[in-house]
């Protein structure tokens, strides 16, 4: 009996297995890049958090762009939820030892590199392998991205991620973004729309805050005006910032505040209406 190639989009003989030598030897290529994706992710959160981190000192808006940061941190969250579960799924099918720890990424990586004929035998392997390559993909595409470009969203048409050219602000240098694979042309003013939307619920520090700002609705708000809102209980935190860790309530007197974007905005949106009527 020859089984067909369960991975969508492939329909190569798979012999006695559920995925075909080709599909296999992609997956085995991509798990032994992890570690070294992994390195250069690291690198590349370490980079945002450097130039986020700099604005305490000096107080200067220089932007690593708010989605960037979020979508390398969900790239490692969503990898990390892929290869555990699928390598314990292995190893239980195969009675085989996995004695390792959630936070182990790269660990996972090896143990499936090095399992990938048990791997081919799993009666789901197709999925294990169209799940594994979207994670992994997830991360080549979250360190690709050289520091000067901003994100602007996905293409209406095709859906390729728009990045537009960006100063070391954050603040796009041109008013129109050509999409690089089906070149429709998009007003950069009407792709603020789409990055605010995504930017409403997430929680950031004030300095955060001010600093995606100008990308997302369009003027300067500093972060003094923010540390006041917050003093004046005009503006309240959603969550506190403990020792590096998300706290939903206050742990110490030296806790950073995280607010919610949406709520800066809709503050910001209020006092600018009510000095233009002024
Ligand atoms: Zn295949
Ligand atoms: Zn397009």
């Amino acid at each position: 009996v020859t089984n067909r190639c369960t991975v969508a989009g492939c329909a190569n003989p798979a012999g006695d297995a559920y995925v075909c030598m080709s599909c296999t030897r992609d997956l085995f290529a991509d798990l032994v890049a992890v570690p070294w994706l992994l390195d250069h992710l690291a690198v590349t959160l370490a980079r945002l958090d450097r130039i986020m981190g700099s604005l305490d000192h000096t107080g200067v808006a220089a932007a690593a762009p708010l989605p960037i940061r979020w979508r390398a941190v969900q790239a490692a969250v969503t990898l990390r939820h892929t290869l555990a579960p699928w390598a314990r799924r292995v190893a239980a099918h195969r009675s085989l030892v996995c004695d390792l720890t959630d936070d182990q990424t790269a660990g996972f990586a090896r143990w499936l590199a090095t399992h990938i004929v048990y791997v081919r035998q799993l009666a789901d392997a197709g999925e294990l392998i169209d799940e594994i390559r979207y994670a992994i993909d997830q991360v080549r595409r979250a360190i690709d991205r050289p520091p000067d470009l901003s994100y602007a969203g996905p293409c209406d048409g095709c859906h390729a991620d728009l990045y537009c050219e960006a100063d070391q602000y954050g603040h796009p240098t041109e008013s129109v973004i050509r999409c690089h694979q089906c070149r429709c042309t998009y007003d950069i003013a009407d792709r603020r729309d789409f990055l605010l939307n995504e930017a409403r619920d997430y929680l950031a520090t004030a300095t955060e805050i001010a600093q995606a700002l100008p990308a997302l609705y369009g003027h300067d708000l500093s972060v003094n005006t923010i540390r006041c809102w917050i003093a004046r209980g005009q503006l309240l935190p959603r969550a506190w910032l403990h020792a590096g860790r998300v706290h939903t309530h206050r742990q110490s007197d030296r806790d950073r505040p995280l607010c919610r974007i949406g709520d800066v905005i809709d503050l910001a949106r209020r006092r600018d209406e009510r000095t233009t009527a002024s």
